[in-house]
């Protein structure tokens, strides 16, 4: 999941056209051969949208659930009514993030299948799993130690060292590739892949052109903003300008776009939504530089961006996306970060140069 845990301005200028969610273990049509279905989240997103899409004589399955016994529960009477007795062709997983990818071992398994995923994500998955490649919970101690976190919270982010095996029983261990500008033939349908960056390493979402149908993932949410996060693993990232600079690519899709995203409902008018997005990350941007006209670390600077306290689970966004904040801004040049001998990253507003 991992999204911001702040609403953005709320999106009172979207449609919403079909306002009405599916039941619990069953399966609506959204369009022509794409069915809704909703799995509960254990946490204040409180649950994510998964894709059926019809493939001939049976289905491709967009996204799994997190990997918890109630969403298999779910997806059994999925099985059992939802399905026309069809089994699952395809499972194409738009992300590895746990609500994303937690069931597709289980569902591989089941129907004998390779996930359809990006590189990036299926590694990245492992990576994150297995601890290594600077993701695990000692790295992100270190992380937000430099940008300034007490102790106390420090130690309380301890809780959430096994977050994502939680959510994540166990991974497929080999997959199926899919690129940017990839067509994947659904049923009668060609999805275009367009991968987008910033959320997470290479997260794919598909459109199709004949549909007007997007399935956006976590790049495009209608009413809080997707977390956009600097991880542990690449420290002088920026993600928040890849994740800005990937909002173009749908913001060359058609205007009335049906998006199905994975948190909220399906919305019309992206191109609205996008402007926001931008305006939001903008006006934070703003903030931080009037601010910043102290040396000052992240953590002291969350209160700027997010108003309210937060559990454990969601300061690790706040902070990371705090960071994303400042390192976007330091590699635009409008900030350094002070080398400071207590080891401690302070991030302070570069003078302005003279004109010759
Ligand atoms: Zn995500």
């Amino acid at each position: 999941m991992q999204i911001a845990p702040q609403p953005a301005n709320a999106a009172l200028s979207l449609e919403y056209p079909l306002p009405d969610l599916p039941a619990p273990g069953t399966a609506k049509q959204v369009r022509t051969g794409v069915f809704w279905l909703r799995m509960p989240l254990p946490f204040a997103l409180k649950h994510i949208n998964l894709w059926l899409l019809e493939d001939g004589t049976g289905w491709t399955i967009v996204d799994c659930g997190l990997g918890t016994d109630t969403t298999r529960t779910l997806w059994e009477q999925i099985f059992a009514g939802g399905l026309d007795g069809r089994p699952a062709r395809r499972l194409i997983v738009t992300h590895c993030h746990p609500d994303h990818i937690g069931l597709a071992a289980w569902l591989c398994e089941k129907f004998g299948l390779k996930p359809c995923m990006t590189s990036s994500e299926y590694v990245h998955a492992h990576a994150v799993y297995h601890r290594v490649g600077g993701t695990d919970h000692a790295a992100l101690r270190t992380l937000h130690e430099r940008h300034g976190l007490d102790g106390a919270r420090l130690d309380a982010l301890r809780s959430r060292a096994d977050h994502y095996r939680r959510g994540v029983p166990s991974l497929p261990n080999a997959f199926e590739r899919i690129k940017h500008e990839e067509q994947i033939v659904i049923g009668e349908n060609a999805w275009r892949v367009i991968v987008g960056h910033g959320h997470s390493p290479e997260h794919a979402a598909l459109y199709c052109e004949s549909l007007g149908v997007l399935i956006a993932g976590d790049m495009l949410l209608p009413r809080i903003s997707t977390n956009v996060s600097v991880w542990p693993m690449e420290p002088e990232g920026d993600p928040l300008g890849e994740f800005l600079t990937s909002l173009e690519r749908f913001g060359e899709l058609p205007a009335d776009t049906l998006v199905l995203p994975s948190h909220g409902l399906p919305f019309r008018g992206m191109h609205h939504r996008i402007a926001e997005l931008n305006r939001h990350h903008q006006t934070r941007l703003d903030r931080l530089i009037a601010v910043c006209e102290r040396p000052s670390t992240a953590a002291e600077l969350l209160p700027q961006l997010f108003e309210r306290n937060f559990d454990d689970y969601h300061l690790v966004f706040a902070m990371g996306e705090t960071i994303a904040h400042l390192n976007h801004l330091m590699h635009r040049g409008v900030l350094k970060r002070g080398e400071n001998p207590d080891g401690i990253h302070r991030f302070v507003r570069r003078p302005l140069m003279a004109k010759a």
